[in-house]
Protein backbone atom coordinates (compact mmCIF):
# COMPACT_ATOMS: atom_id res chain seq x y z
CA UNK A 1 0.00 0.00 0.00
CA UNK A 2 1.06 3.55 -0.77
CA UNK A 3 0.38 6.70 1.17
CA UNK A 4 1.05 10.06 0.18
CA UNK A 5 1.79 12.62 2.80
CA UNK A 6 3.30 16.53 2.79
CA UNK A 7 5.22 15.63 5.84
CA UNK A 8 6.31 11.90 7.78
CA UNK A 9 7.08 11.81 10.95
CA UNK A 10 9.26 9.19 12.56
CA UNK A 11 8.88 8.54 15.96
CA UNK A 12 6.52 9.79 18.35
CA UNK A 13 8.18 10.86 21.37
CA UNK A 14 7.50 13.99 22.83
CA UNK A 15 9.74 15.58 19.44
CA UNK A 16 7.68 13.80 17.01
CA UNK A 17 4.17 14.43 18.78
CA UNK A 18 5.34 18.23 18.68
CA UNK A 19 6.22 18.14 15.43
CA UNK A 20 2.95 16.06 13.77
CA UNK A 21 0.61 18.63 15.88
CA UNK A 22 2.45 21.69 14.76
CA UNK A 23 2.50 20.40 10.47
CA UNK A 24 -1.15 19.60 10.98
CA UNK A 25 -2.21 22.14 12.51
CA UNK A 26 -0.74 24.45 10.02
CA UNK A 27 -3.03 22.23 7.47
CA UNK A 28 -0.59 20.11 5.90
CA UNK A 29 -1.53 16.20 5.86
CA UNK A 30 0.83 14.20 8.17
CA UNK A 31 1.51 10.60 8.91
CA UNK A 32 3.31 9.75 12.29
CA UNK A 33 4.86 6.64 12.83
CA UNK A 34 6.03 4.95 16.00
CA UNK A 35 7.51 1.56 16.21
CA UNK A 36 5.75 1.58 19.68
CA UNK A 37 2.04 -0.16 20.50
CA UNK A 38 1.33 2.59 23.00
CA UNK A 39 3.02 6.32 22.84
CA UNK A 40 4.77 6.44 25.69
CA UNK A 41 5.21 2.71 26.74
CA UNK A 42 7.21 1.89 28.19
CA UNK A 43 8.51 4.82 29.68
CA UNK A 44 12.11 5.51 30.05
CA UNK A 45 12.43 8.60 31.75
CA UNK A 46 12.99 10.64 35.35
CA UNK A 47 10.22 12.49 34.56
CA UNK A 48 11.38 16.04 35.20
CA UNK A 49 10.52 19.05 33.09
CA UNK A 50 11.73 22.70 33.70
CA UNK A 51 8.89 24.99 34.58
CA UNK A 52 8.35 26.78 31.27
CA UNK A 53 7.53 23.31 30.09
CA UNK A 54 4.85 23.66 32.26
CA UNK A 55 2.12 24.24 29.10
CA UNK A 56 2.47 21.12 28.04
CA UNK A 57 1.76 19.24 31.48
CA UNK A 58 -1.58 20.53 31.86
CA UNK A 59 -3.88 17.55 30.28
CA UNK A 60 -5.33 15.60 32.70
CA UNK A 61 -3.26 13.10 34.64
CA UNK A 62 -0.09 14.58 33.57
CA UNK A 63 1.58 16.36 36.63
CA UNK A 64 2.89 14.50 39.83
CA UNK A 65 4.05 17.18 41.71
CA UNK A 66 6.33 20.37 41.38
CA UNK A 67 10.28 20.54 42.06
CA UNK A 68 11.38 24.08 43.85
CA UNK A 69 15.19 23.20 44.64
CA UNK A 70 18.20 20.78 43.83
CA UNK A 71 20.20 19.22 46.30
CA UNK A 72 23.91 18.61 44.87
CA UNK A 73 25.69 15.90 46.86
CA UNK A 74 29.61 16.49 46.99
CA UNK A 75 31.87 13.34 46.90
CA UNK A 76 32.61 14.60 50.58
CA UNK A 77 29.87 14.78 51.58
CA UNK A 78 28.80 18.61 51.54
CA UNK A 79 25.83 19.64 49.92
CA UNK A 80 24.88 22.69 47.22
CA UNK A 81 21.32 23.65 47.54
CA UNK A 82 19.85 24.94 44.60
CA UNK A 83 16.73 26.81 42.88
CA UNK A 84 15.96 24.05 40.17
CA UNK A 85 12.40 25.23 39.58
CA UNK A 86 10.18 22.05 37.60
CA UNK A 87 7.36 19.82 37.35
CA UNK A 88 7.74 16.26 37.70
CA UNK A 89 5.59 14.33 35.11
CA UNK A 90 3.57 11.50 34.10
CA UNK A 91 5.59 11.06 31.02
CA UNK A 92 3.70 8.46 29.62
CA UNK A 93 0.42 10.81 29.85
CA UNK A 94 2.64 13.99 28.77
CA UNK A 95 3.30 12.15 25.50
CA UNK A 96 0.30 11.27 24.80
CA UNK A 97 -1.16 14.42 25.33
CA UNK A 98 0.89 15.86 22.50
CA UNK A 99 -0.23 13.02 20.70
CA UNK A 100 -3.76 13.64 21.29
CA UNK A 101 -2.83 17.37 20.11
CA UNK A 102 -1.55 16.27 16.77
CA UNK A 103 -4.66 13.68 15.91
CA UNK A 104 -6.96 16.48 16.37
CA UNK A 105 -5.32 18.58 14.19
CA UNK A 106 -5.92 15.62 11.92
CA UNK A 107 -2.76 14.21 11.59
CA UNK A 108 -2.82 9.72 11.12
CA UNK A 109 -0.64 8.56 13.74
CA UNK A 110 -0.20 4.79 13.76
CA UNK A 111 1.54 2.95 16.60
CA UNK A 112 3.15 -0.21 16.20
CA UNK A 113 4.90 0.85 12.90
CA UNK A 114 8.58 0.86 12.30
CA UNK A 115 10.39 2.72 9.92
CA UNK A 116 12.94 0.22 8.22
CA UNK A 117 14.04 1.84 5.18
CA UNK A 118 14.44 5.35 3.32
CA UNK A 119 15.29 6.16 -0.84
CA UNK A 120 16.10 9.36 0.31
CA UNK A 121 16.32 10.06 -3.83
CA UNK A 122 12.59 9.26 -4.18
CA UNK A 123 11.37 10.78 -0.65
CA UNK A 124 9.85 7.48 0.29
CA UNK A 125 10.11 5.51 3.46
CA UNK A 126 9.06 1.86 4.22
CA UNK A 127 7.33 1.28 7.31
CA UNK A 128 6.71 -2.05 8.55
CA UNK A 129 3.33 -2.36 10.22
CA UNK A 130 1.16 -4.85 11.85
CA UNK A 131 -0.78 -5.11 9.19
CA UNK A 132 1.92 -5.76 6.76
CA UNK A 133 4.69 -3.15 5.07
CA UNK A 134 3.69 0.25 3.65
CA UNK A 135 5.68 2.94 1.83
CA UNK A 136 4.97 6.39 2.55
CA UNK A 137 5.61 8.90 0.18
CA UNK A 138 6.67 12.24 1.56
CA UNK A 139 7.33 16.00 0.98
CA UNK A 140 9.31 16.33 4.29
CA UNK A 141 10.62 13.81 6.90
CA UNK A 142 11.13 14.61 9.98
CA UNK A 143 13.49 12.19 12.06
CA UNK A 144 12.05 11.97 15.44
CA UNK A 145 13.35 8.54 16.31
CA UNK A 146 15.73 8.92 18.92
CA UNK A 147 18.89 8.21 20.27
CA UNK A 148 19.43 5.38 17.75
CA UNK A 149 17.71 7.36 14.68
CA UNK A 150 16.57 4.96 12.04
CA UNK A 151 16.37 7.70 9.35
CA UNK A 152 20.46 8.54 10.60
CA UNK A 153 21.66 5.32 9.95
CA UNK A 154 19.49 5.06 6.55
CA UNK A 155 21.38 8.56 5.37
CA UNK A 156 24.96 6.84 6.44
CA UNK A 157 25.15 9.69 9.05
CA UNK A 158 27.46 8.46 12.14
CA UNK A 159 25.51 7.08 15.69
CA UNK A 160 25.34 9.31 17.98
CA UNK A 161 27.49 9.00 21.34
CA UNK A 162 25.69 7.71 24.22
CA UNK A 163 25.59 7.04 28.37
CA UNK A 164 23.74 3.92 29.62
CA UNK A 165 21.43 4.90 32.38
CA UNK A 166 19.34 2.43 34.82
CA UNK A 167 16.41 3.64 37.13
CA UNK A 168 14.13 1.96 39.73
CA UNK A 169 10.82 3.72 41.14
CA UNK A 170 10.78 3.27 44.69
CA UNK A 171 8.21 4.46 47.69
CA UNK A 172 9.03 7.54 48.95
CA UNK A 173 8.43 7.79 52.91
CA UNK A 174 8.51 11.92 53.28
CA UNK A 175 7.05 14.99 51.47
CA UNK A 176 9.96 16.12 49.06
CA UNK A 177 10.16 19.08 46.52
CA UNK A 178 14.17 19.08 45.48
CA UNK A 179 16.06 16.68 42.91
CA UNK A 180 18.79 15.38 44.40
CA UNK A 181 21.75 14.46 42.74
CA UNK A 182 24.86 12.60 43.65
CA UNK A 183 28.41 13.25 42.00
CA UNK A 184 31.27 10.97 42.49
CA UNK A 185 34.00 8.64 41.49
CA UNK A 186 31.61 5.71 42.02
CA UNK A 187 29.52 7.34 38.53
CA UNK A 188 32.30 7.97 36.21
CA UNK A 189 30.49 9.72 32.90
CA UNK A 190 27.32 10.76 35.03
CA UNK A 191 25.59 10.90 37.97
CA UNK A 192 22.77 9.42 40.23
CA UNK A 193 19.57 10.97 41.10
CA UNK A 194 16.25 10.34 43.13
CA UNK A 195 13.79 12.62 41.78
CA UNK A 196 10.38 12.43 43.88
CA UNK A 197 6.90 11.87 42.46
CA UNK A 198 4.32 11.91 45.29
CA UNK A 199 4.26 8.52 47.34
CA UNK A 200 7.33 7.49 44.61
CA UNK A 201 10.26 8.61 43.70
CA UNK A 202 12.67 7.46 40.56
CA UNK A 203 15.79 6.45 41.81
CA UNK A 204 18.72 6.16 39.03
CA UNK A 205 21.85 6.74 37.41
CA UNK A 206 24.06 7.43 34.47
CA UNK A 207 27.34 6.21 33.70
CA UNK A 208 29.96 6.78 30.74
CA UNK A 209 29.08 2.93 28.66
CA UNK A 210 33.10 2.22 29.02
CA UNK A 211 32.08 1.41 33.17
CA UNK A 212 28.79 0.45 32.77
CA UNK A 213 29.04 -3.10 32.87
CA UNK A 214 26.79 -3.81 36.06
CA UNK A 215 24.82 -0.54 36.79
CA UNK A 216 22.94 -2.87 38.98
CA UNK A 217 25.60 -2.67 41.95
CA UNK A 218 26.46 0.92 42.24
CA UNK A 219 22.31 1.61 42.22
CA UNK A 220 21.20 -1.60 44.14
CA UNK A 221 24.16 0.31 46.58
CA UNK A 222 22.69 4.02 46.50
CA UNK A 223 19.39 2.41 47.05
CA UNK A 224 20.53 0.27 49.91
CA UNK A 225 21.71 3.81 51.25
CA UNK A 226 19.04 6.00 50.83
CA UNK A 227 16.60 2.48 52.84
CA UNK A 228 18.91 3.28 55.42
CA UNK A 229 18.37 6.76 55.86
CA UNK A 230 14.99 5.98 55.96
CA UNK A 231 14.06 8.29 53.04
CA UNK A 232 12.75 5.62 50.57
CA UNK A 233 11.06 1.76 50.70
CA UNK A 234 12.47 -1.23 49.54
CA UNK A 235 10.15 -2.08 46.99
CA UNK A 236 10.97 -1.61 43.26
CA UNK A 237 7.63 -1.41 41.18
CA UNK A 238 9.37 -0.39 37.87
CA UNK A 239 12.53 -0.85 36.19
CA UNK A 240 13.84 1.40 33.48
CA UNK A 241 16.40 2.62 31.07
CA UNK A 242 18.32 3.76 27.95
CA UNK A 243 20.81 5.65 26.21
CA UNK A 244 20.88 9.43 26.38
CA UNK A 245 22.86 11.21 23.62
CA UNK A 246 26.14 12.89 25.04
CA UNK A 247 27.96 14.10 22.13
CA UNK A 248 26.31 16.95 21.04
CA UNK A 249 24.55 17.91 18.06
CA UNK A 250 24.55 16.50 14.77
CA UNK A 251 26.78 18.24 12.04
CA UNK A 252 23.82 18.67 10.00
CA UNK A 253 20.06 19.40 11.49
CA UNK A 254 19.07 19.11 7.43
CA UNK A 255 19.52 16.73 5.19
CA UNK A 256 17.78 17.80 2.02
CA UNK A 257 14.16 17.71 2.63
CA UNK A 258 14.78 15.77 6.07
CA UNK A 259 14.97 17.89 9.69
CA UNK A 260 16.44 15.97 12.57
CA UNK A 261 14.94 16.90 16.07
CA UNK A 262 15.28 15.76 19.81
CA UNK A 263 17.55 12.97 20.36
CA UNK A 264 17.40 11.84 17.42
CA UNK A 265 19.20 15.76 16.39
CA UNK A 266 21.99 15.04 19.44
CA UNK A 267 19.78 18.09 21.35
CA UNK A 268 20.03 16.61 25.35
CA UNK A 269 21.68 17.97 27.49
CA UNK A 270 25.11 15.99 27.42
CA UNK A 271 25.78 16.69 31.33
CA UNK A 272 21.98 16.81 32.75
CA UNK A 273 20.46 14.00 30.43
CA UNK A 274 17.91 16.71 30.00
CA UNK A 275 15.90 16.54 26.45
CA UNK A 276 12.13 16.58 26.78
CA UNK A 277 12.30 20.33 26.66
CA UNK A 278 14.74 20.60 23.57
CA UNK A 279 12.62 17.77 21.87
CA UNK A 280 9.02 19.35 21.94
CA UNK A 281 11.11 22.75 21.47
CA UNK A 282 12.24 21.36 18.01
CA UNK A 283 9.89 19.18 17.30
CA UNK A 284 7.52 22.19 16.79
CA UNK A 285 10.04 24.14 15.28
CA UNK A 286 10.43 21.62 12.33
CA UNK A 287 6.62 21.04 12.33
CA UNK A 288 6.86 25.08 11.39
CA UNK A 289 9.26 24.49 9.01
CA UNK A 290 7.29 22.07 6.88
CA UNK A 291 4.60 24.40 6.94
CA UNK A 292 6.53 27.66 6.09
CA UNK A 293 8.16 25.29 2.86
CA UNK A 294 5.04 23.30 1.91
CA UNK A 295 1.96 25.82 2.63
CA UNK A 296 3.73 29.02 2.26
CA UNK A 297 6.46 28.41 -0.50
CA UNK A 298 9.38 30.09 1.87
CA UNK A 299 12.36 27.92 0.48
CA UNK A 300 14.81 29.06 3.60
CA UNK A 301 12.60 27.19 6.08
CA UNK A 302 14.28 24.18 6.45
CA UNK A 303 17.61 26.34 7.03
CA UNK A 304 16.20 28.36 9.37
CA UNK A 305 15.26 25.64 11.74
CA UNK A 306 18.60 24.49 11.68
CA UNK A 307 20.05 28.01 12.58
CA UNK A 308 17.23 28.67 14.81
CA UNK A 309 17.57 25.43 16.68
CA UNK A 310 21.52 26.11 17.02
CA UNK A 311 20.99 29.36 18.02
CA UNK A 312 19.10 27.95 21.07
CA UNK A 313 20.93 24.85 22.10
CA UNK A 314 24.42 24.65 20.70
CA UNK A 315 26.15 26.85 23.24
CA UNK A 316 24.59 25.55 26.56
CA UNK A 317 25.26 21.88 24.51
CA UNK A 318 28.99 22.86 23.56
CA UNK A 319 30.10 23.56 27.05
CA UNK A 320 28.49 20.39 28.20
CA UNK A 321 30.38 18.90 25.67
CA UNK A 322 33.55 20.22 26.65
CA UNK A 323 32.71 19.57 30.27
CA UNK A 324 32.42 15.76 29.29
CA UNK A 325 35.75 15.26 27.80
CA UNK A 326 37.36 17.53 30.60
CA UNK A 327 36.09 15.58 33.26
CA UNK A 328 37.01 12.48 30.76
CA UNK A 329 40.61 12.41 31.53
CA UNK A 330 40.05 12.30 35.48
CA UNK A 331 37.82 9.37 36.02
CA UNK A 332 39.62 6.56 37.49
CA UNK A 333 41.99 8.77 39.05
CA UNK A 334 42.23 10.43 42.94
CA UNK A 335 40.96 13.88 41.23
CA UNK A 336 37.47 12.18 40.85
CA UNK A 337 37.27 11.79 44.60
CA UNK A 338 37.52 15.69 45.01
CA UNK A 339 34.70 18.10 45.52
CA UNK A 340 36.53 20.78 43.44
CA UNK A 341 36.34 18.80 40.13
CA UNK A 342 32.95 18.03 40.48
CA UNK A 343 31.77 21.90 40.98
CA UNK A 344 33.77 21.91 37.53
CA UNK A 345 31.72 19.50 36.10
CA UNK A 346 28.37 20.06 37.89
CA UNK A 347 26.18 22.45 36.08
CA UNK A 348 24.52 24.00 39.85
CA UNK A 349 28.07 25.42 40.99
CA UNK A 350 29.35 28.78 38.87
CA UNK A 351 32.89 27.10 38.33
CA UNK A 352 30.85 25.16 35.90
CA UNK A 353 30.26 28.55 33.75
CA UNK A 354 33.94 29.32 34.09
CA UNK A 355 35.93 28.85 30.81
C1 LIG B 1 16.54 6.97 32.08
C2 LIG B 1 16.34 8.32 31.44
C3 LIG B 1 15.92 9.40 32.20
C4 LIG B 1 15.69 10.63 31.60
N1 LIG B 1 15.20 11.63 32.37
C5 LIG B 1 14.92 12.83 31.82
C6 LIG B 1 14.31 13.86 32.59
O1 LIG B 1 13.99 13.70 33.76
N2 LIG B 1 14.08 15.04 31.97
C7 LIG B 1 14.40 15.28 30.65
O2 LIG B 1 14.19 16.40 30.16
N3 LIG B 1 14.95 14.31 29.90
C8 LIG B 1 15.19 13.09 30.43
N4 LIG B 1 15.70 12.07 29.66
C9 LIG B 1 15.93 12.34 28.23
C10 LIG B 1 14.59 12.34 27.49
O3 LIG B 1 13.86 11.19 27.81
C11 LIG B 1 14.82 12.44 25.99
O4 LIG B 1 15.66 13.55 25.72
C12 LIG B 1 13.50 12.59 25.23
O5 LIG B 1 12.74 11.41 25.31
C13 LIG B 1 13.76 12.90 23.76
O6 LIG B 1 12.55 12.90 23.07
P1 LIG B 1 12.51 12.46 21.54
O7 LIG B 1 11.10 12.61 21.11
O8 LIG B 1 13.57 13.14 20.79
O9 LIG B 1 12.93 10.92 21.54
P2 LIG B 1 12.22 9.67 22.23
O10 LIG B 1 11.42 10.08 23.40
O11 LIG B 1 13.30 8.65 22.40
O12 LIG B 1 11.21 9.16 21.13
C14 LIG B 1 11.66 8.50 19.98
C15 LIG B 1 10.54 7.64 19.47
O13 LIG B 1 10.92 7.09 18.22
C16 LIG B 1 10.47 5.77 18.15
N5 LIG B 1 11.30 5.09 17.14
C17 LIG B 1 12.61 4.80 17.18
N6 LIG B 1 12.99 4.21 16.05
C18 LIG B 1 11.90 4.13 15.26
C19 LIG B 1 11.68 3.62 13.97
N7 LIG B 1 12.65 3.08 13.23
N8 LIG B 1 10.43 3.69 13.46
C20 LIG B 1 9.39 4.20 14.19
N9 LIG B 1 9.56 4.71 15.43
C21 LIG B 1 10.81 4.68 15.95
C22 LIG B 1 10.62 5.23 19.56
O14 LIG B 1 9.77 4.13 19.77
C23 LIG B 1 10.25 6.44 20.39
O15 LIG B 1 8.89 6.45 20.75
C24 LIG B 1 15.94 10.82 30.22
C25 LIG B 1 16.39 9.74 29.45
C26 LIG B 1 16.57 8.49 30.04
C27 LIG B 1 17.02 7.34 29.18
Amino acid sequence: MIYNADVLVAGLGPAGAAAAAAAAQGGLSVIGVDRRHEIGIPVQCAEFIPLPMGKYAKAEGVLYQHIEGMKSFLPSGAVAETEFPGLMINRAAFDQAIAAQARQHGADLRLGSRLTSLDKDTSTATIATVGGEITVKYKVLIAADGPHSTVAEALGLPELETVSTRQYTVPLLREYADTDIWLSADYPGGYAWLFPKGKWANLGLGLDKRFADDMKIPLDALHRQLIAQGLVGNEITYRTGGAIPVGGLREQLVVDNIMFTGDAAGLTHPITGAGIAAAVISGERAGGAAVALLARQDQDALADFEEDVRDQFEVAVSRAVERRRWLDQYWKTEAAQTDDLHRKGWIAFPDYFLA
